[in-house]
């Protein structure tokens, strides 16, 4: 947390916003706001969340934190609906 300087680390689209007002990164800080620590990658379960090394981590303030999650959320799905065509194969194996 000291190392992103009590801000939160989402910069330019993570959450969908660009950040533009604030040179590309927020500008929110943990002076004004609460801020989580969480890795870039949101989707992984708790424990490999616990796993990811501490320089990896980001802080995010909890705006960004909801929209990046619900983000990586819908690309997720996305990915799962376009890779899975043909779920019967599944039990073919
Ligand atoms: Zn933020
Ligand atoms: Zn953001």
């Amino acid at each position: 947390m000291e190392a992103a300087g009590f801000q939160c680390q989402c910069a330019g689209g993570l959450c969908g916003s660009q950040h533009a007002k604030s040179g590309l990164r927020c500008d929110r800080t943990a002076t004004n706001h609460r801020l989580i620590v969480a890795p870039a990658d949101l989707l992984l379960t708790p424990a490999a969340a616990a796993a990811v090394p501490a320089e990896q981590l980001l802080a995010w303030c909890s705006d960004c934190h909801k929209k990046a999650l619900a983000q990586q959320r819908a690309a997720d799905r996305e990915r799962r609906r376009q890779s899975d065509p043909e779920p019967a194969a599944l039990f073919d194996l």
